[in-house]
């Protein structure tokens, strides 16, 4: 029998706060005692995962297999008769969705730089077989050099034809779905990750989706016709690049291939894009936890020691072939992960136009029709219990010539009608921080001021927070008492200047909805 304990990750591990959460998992911050080297630890809980446990077995088999400058990295995984924990590469910038919104939206230069490590990622992952399929900012996560790591690989293999109950809870944004896909369509998993990739440009270029809707059969139809609005303030250029990537014919669509050297991608770069893997090849066995014990000693955490950017080139090479994942069960069963296989259907594609970079190019045949479908209603009913918890109407809000209000001028416009009250402020003071792009800075110095304020909003929005010191954690519930949504708002004070700010931070529920959510709240307030 399985030993129910966390006695084995707490022997590596120091384990910290939770940091976000999914469908599936909560992610701790954690600290490998051994180095001090900060990770990520995603911790799934057996009985919750159910019919999910093939979807988290697909994600480590994948990122056992993937070693690259724009992936995230899977350090060690153990396993305990309860619970499952991903040790991964700490990405301490948060994820790119957070980074959009609180810029309201990126230039085109910077769009460049991280549309470059996009495409990198992509062209790699396809060129080890595999498909993301959930490619959006929210799997996108900026490390501590502000590059980016792509993360959630959970879908990534092929669905298999009848388990629409696993499918329907793995489910990404249908928003990011390619028009094929959505139809049931046999495709392929690369055209489809093209156009995932060309809805991510767009929203990094606009600060909002290019097909959008809380009604998902009327984002449905969006998506299959393909048609969407081009801001003003988009380039030809960049007009040109999403058109040819938002393509509703995937034959008709850029491949990944050509997006490495396309023009637009090359604009003030000289050379294509950079997508071989800087990594070592990693090689992986599944071991007894025995084994595994005395190799830990290898593990690339004790190696390293040291930030993982100092002498990254000798490193690397000494690193090679000890960056063993090592899967244990805390009683010594190993934890039994399938055979390297590739996730997609064998069945090849009509078509000759394959990806170069993407040898094992296969068409996903499946009944997904009946996916989608199950998929979209799933998610209409829990968005519209979401939706009608937070009384948003952000569709009402998008009619407007401007789709979404800027959250940084919303706090700011908050923050200007703030009354002074009578409410007694907390005990300690507020943390001192730099000014990081998840703060919202204000023209305000009286922390207590805002505090306050922010808590006589949040009933008004049927958000319910547990208050500690200057953080309110927060969150929302349907009406069956589900957690929809969970955010931290923190008020703090920033160094230079020295005003109040307001840092926010997603752990758990769809991204965009939060971004509704958290401007209602803020122009609400504002009246
Ligand atoms: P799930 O598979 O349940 O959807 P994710 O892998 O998407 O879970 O992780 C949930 C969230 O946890 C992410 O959106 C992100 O905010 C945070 N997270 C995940 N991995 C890391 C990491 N390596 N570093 C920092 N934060 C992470």
């Amino acid at each position: 029998m399985p030993v129910d304990s966390t006695s084995e990750l707490l022997k590596h591990y120091e384990v910290y706060e939770t940091i976000g959460s999914g469908g599936f998992a909560k992610v701790k911050l954690g600290r490998h005692i051994l180095t001090g080297e900060k990770v990520a630890i995603k911790i799934m809980e057996k009985k919750d995962l159910g019919d999910d446990l093939p979807r988290v077995k697909t994600e480590i088999e994948a990122m056992k297999n993937l070693s690259h400058q724009h992936v995230c990295r899977l350090y060690h995984v153990i396993e305990t008769s309860s619970k499952i924990y991903m040790v991964l590469e700490y990405c301490p910038g948060g994820e790119l969705f957070d980074y959009i919104i609180a810029k309201d939206r990126l230039s085109e230069e910077e769009t460049r730089v991280f549309f470059r490590q996009i495409i990198s990622a992509l062209a790699y992952v396809h060129s080890k077989g595999y498909a993301h399929r959930d490619l959006k900012p929210e799997n996108l996560l900026i490390d501590e050099n502000h590059n980016l790591k792509l993360i959630d690989f959970g879908l990534c293999a092929k669905p298999k034809g009848g388990l629409g109950l696993e499918l329907l809870t793995c489910c990404g944004s249908p928003a990011y779905a390619a028009p094929e896909l959505i139809q049931g369509k046999a495709y392929i998993g690369s055209e489809a990750d093209v156009w995932s990739m060309g809805v991510l440009l767009y929203a990094l270029l606009c600060g909002f989706l290019p097909f959008d809707d809380d009604n998902y059969m009327v984002l449905y139809r969006k998506i299959t016709r393909g048609k969407y609005s081009n801001p003003h303030w988009l380039s030809p250029a960049s007009i040109l690049l999403l058109n040819q990537m938002m393509q509703v014919d995937p034959k008709r669509r850029l491949t990944v291939k050509q997006l490495l050297d396309h023009p637009w991608v090359m604009k003030g770069y000289s050379t294509p894009v950079e997508w071989h893997s800087k990594h070592p090849v990693r090689s992986f066995t599944s071991e007894t936890s025995e084994k595994r014990r005395n190799e830990m000693c290898n593990s690339p955490l004790i190696e390293q020691g040291r930030p993982r950017q100092q002498k990254p080139e000798r490193r690397e090479r000494t690193r090679e072939n000890k960056e063993n994942l090592a899967v244990t069960g805390t009683d010594g069963d190993v934890f039994a992960l399938p055979a390297p296989r590739t996730p997609m259907s064998s069945r090849k594609t009509k078509s000759n136009r394959n990806v170069a970079t993407t040898p094992n190019n296969n068409i996903i045949s499946t009944k997904m029709c009946n996916y989608v479908l199950n998929c979209i209603s799933h998610m209409s009913r829990s968005r519209s219990l979401d939706l009608a918890g937070c009384q948003v109407d952000s569709g009402q809000k998008r009619k407007g010539g401007k789709v979404f209000g800027s959250l940084e001028r919303g706090l700011d416009k908050v923050i200007t009608m703030l009354t002074p009250s009578k409410k007694r402020g907390p005990q300690d003071g507020p943390r001192k921080i730099k000014a990081q792009y998840n703060v919202t800075l204000t023209s305000q110095t009286d922390a207590d001021q805002v505090l306050n304020q922010i808590l006589s909003i949040l009933p008004e929005k049927n958000v319910d927070f547990v208050q500690k010191g200057y953080t309110l954690k927060c969150h929302t519930q349907s009406d069956f008492g589900k957690v929809t949504m969970q955010f931290k708002l923190e008020v703090c004070i920033l160094q230079k200047p020295e005003v109040v700010g307001i840092r926010r931070q997603r752990l758990k529920g769809d991204a965009w909805v939060y971004k509704h959510l958290v401007e209602d709240i803020l122009s609400t307030s504002s009246v």
